[in-house]
């Protein structure tokens, strides 16, 4: 079968390599979409970071959707046929993923690694459910009640997501902050935010203050990954102070990192010590599966405009390409 196989940094190869091989608790499934993730970008422009390396000849493609072709013996409850999207694969050499025509999921478990798609999702958006989910860990980790004003730094897939999440979660006063010039219009066109900020030509800390009564976010969710945006994050949520009414200290904000950074950050973190500000990092969200399924399924996210692109298998090289011009790109999706 054609796989876009990992070369180098910034060398990617659709080449032929041999067929996925069905374990005895595994499935196979035909590749029907599969999305570019922020963190393939990372992997494929410079080799990964410390906690995820990439290999030469390591396949990519954690963000898929397909068709379940083959079905091992000791596979319960899932068939052929069947509109499957599949988590465990794409981020290691050992297990391939779904940059390719087909991709074996060596444990399937239904619930637990393989997720059936409602016939209201269509295989586009199946392919995205991985990034909502990511979406929803981040708006559980920085938790915000209704009335909370948050701020997200980074409107890509990751941004969009967590703002709708928040948005379907009641939360009403949500803060975008971005440079890309597409990713800030569809951050106002899906209503996502109530607010958006063009980070090139304003300065976020300071809208944030003015549209806070200078008091700051209550959650910041940092999906850029850049030293200027962890600044903003940790300098635009608000600081705890002491409430003379309650007689009690109301502690800081909450700085959520979802986003994977290149380089080192020099700084100086008194300001959460001083503040009682807590710093949150994540990664993933496997158990919200299902309420992602069910946000897309009954309208209350909408995926479908954050596909900006959709490229061919033997595109890949220029998907990836795609991907960082920010300007243009949101979703890029690469169906065999
Ligand atoms: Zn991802």
């Amino acid at each position: 079968m054609n796989a876009a196989v990992y070369h180098g940094p910034g060398d990617i190869r659709v080449e032929k390599v041999s067929d996925p091989k069905l374990e005895a608790d595994g499935i196979i499934i035909q590749i029907k979409a599969c999305g570019i993730c922020g963190s393939d970008i990372h992997r494929w422009k410079i080799g990964g970071v410390k906690e995820a390396r990439m290999e030469v000849g390591q396949v990519l493609g954690h963000e898929f959707s397909g068709e379940v072709v083959e079905v091992g013996a000791n596979v319960r409850k899932i068939e052929k046929g069947q509109r499957v999207v599949a988590i465990g694969v794409g981020l290691r050499l050992e297990v391939p993923g779904g940059f390719a025509e087909y991709v074996s999921i060596p444990l399937a478990r239904l619930k637990r690694t393989v997720f059936l798609l409602p016939d209201e999702i269509s295989y586009e958006e199946g392919a995205m459910l991985e990034p909502l989910v990511v979406g929803i860990s981040a708006a559980k980790k920085g938790n915000p009640t209704v009335q909370d004003t948050v701020a997200i730094l980074g409107m890509g897939i990751i941004g969009q997501c967590t703002a709708q999440v928040l948005k379907a979660i009641g939360v009403s006063n949500i803060i975008a902050s971005e440079i890309g010039k597409k990713r800030l219009a569809l951050a106002k066109t899906i209503g996502a935010a109530d607010i958006v900020i063009n980070a090139l030509e304003e300065d976020p800390i300071e809208r944030v203050l003015e549209a806070t009564s200078g008091v700051g976010a209550d959650v910041v969710v940092e999906c850029a990954g850049v030293p200027a945006t962890f600044h903003q994050a940790v300098d635009m949520v608000r600081p705890s102070r002491f409430d003379m009414e309650q007689k009690r200290l109301i502690p800081g904000g909450k700085v959520v990192l979802t986003a994977i950074y290149e380089r080192p950050i020099e700084w100086l973190p008194n300001r959460l010590v001083f503040y009682n500000i807590d710093l949150l990092g994540m990664m993933g969200g496997e158990g919200t599966f299902p309420a992602a399924i069910d946000l897309v399924k009954t309208g209350k996210v909408d995926l479908k405009p954050l596909i900006s692109h959709v490229f061919p298998l033997d595109q890949a090289r220029e998907a990836f390409d795609t991907h960082i011009k920010t300007d243009e790109s949101v979703k890029i999706l690469i169906k065999p």
